[in-house]
């Protein structure tokens, strides 16, 4: 659906971010400079949903015709109950970050995985395969990242969470993911393992607005051999970021994994390759 102009208009397509909070999202922004850009009739427009109103919200986008949406936190375990289908990575991982409307029918997608893997591809084109991993975090992002490390070929992955049982959880459930052993790390043991591994992955939220001086991760056991990625994105960079950086390792932020999972999204809906440039400088004053 591709038109000359830039306006609204009655034929115009929705696309919906569905999430509670969202008005942080960079979402809009970098879909609707996308679209416009490209010349593509669809807008793009981020919508609260608590929790007990899901239902009422995927329902109504259905009702209205919308093109797709964007799920997000804490939508996106909960919305599966309401798609009509999902696809194989979606399923596996258990979690939906992206819904596709073809002719009435929802079917689910997670482009985080996508995403992420493309995100480290910007710094190691042959992106995890026979990387030695560490992951931090064991909730949706933790669970795309394992999903993606292993499908891109990581030689090994170890896992440190907070709370060690849901470690131990997502461990046991990436053992039917792919051929690489996902093992927990305890908090003893954290430095040591980081020390030897090629890429380290935060996909905690430590790092967010107040917590953005910490970090799940050591980082004074980084050097130039590393690879490190931060999922958590705001305002400001985080300090595993800046001091990984500073110790002169290669860095990925969370807006280059949000732009990423972006793109995959807006391929799905358009069927266009999205363009990283205009998506990027959409949220880079922001
Ligand atoms: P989630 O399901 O709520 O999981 C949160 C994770 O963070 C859990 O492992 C939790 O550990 C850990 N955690 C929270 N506070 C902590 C603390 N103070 N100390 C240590 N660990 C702590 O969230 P999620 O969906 O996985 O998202 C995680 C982060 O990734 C969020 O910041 C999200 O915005 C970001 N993300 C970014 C992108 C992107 O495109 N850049 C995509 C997806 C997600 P426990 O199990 O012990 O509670």
């Amino acid at each position: 659906m591709l038109y000359a102009g830039n306006k609204i208009t009655a034929h115009t397509s929705l696309l919906a971010l569905v999430g509670h909070p969202v008005r942080h999202s960079l979402s809009p922004l970098l879909h609707n400079a996308a679209l416009r850009s490209q010349g593509v009739d669809m807008v793009y427009v981020a919508f609260d949903v608590e929790p007990s109103r899901l239902s009422y919200a995927v329902m109504g986008l259905k009702a209205l015709g919308a093109r797709g949406a964007n799920v997000t936190l804490p939508h996106k375990e909960n919305v599966i109950g309401f798609m009509d289908s999902l696809d194989p990575l979606a399923a596996r991982v258990g979690s939906v970050n992206t819904i596709v409307n073809d002719k009435g029918h929802f079917r689910g997608y997670n482009t985080d995985v996508a995403g992420f893997i493309a995100a480290l591809r910007t710094v190691r084109p042959e992106g995890a395969l026979g990387a030695q991993c560490l992951v931090a975090g064991a909730g949706g992002a933790a669970r795309a990242v394992v999903a993606g490390l292993m499908a891109d070929g990581a030689a090994g992955i170890r896992l440190y969470n907070r709370t060690s049982k849901r470690a131990e959880q997502l461990c046991a459930a990436a053992e039917q993911w792919g051929a690489c052993a996902c093992v927990p790390v305890t908090g003893e043991e954290l430095a040591e393992v980081a020390r030897h591994a090629d890429v380290l992955v935060n996909a905690t939220s430590v790092g967010l607005g107040t917590s953005v001086k910490d970090s799940a991760l050591p980082v004074d056991i980084v050097d130039s051999h590393h690879v490190v990625m931060d999922l958590v994105y705001g305002v400001q960079r985080t300090a595993l970021i800046i001091q990984a950086e500073a110790r002169g390792a290669a860095t990925i932020d969370g807006r280059k994994m949000l732009v990423m999972q972006g793109a995959s999204a807006y391929r799905l809906w358009t069927g266009l390759d999205a363009p990283i440039d205009v998506m990027e400088a959409a949220i880079s004053t922001m």
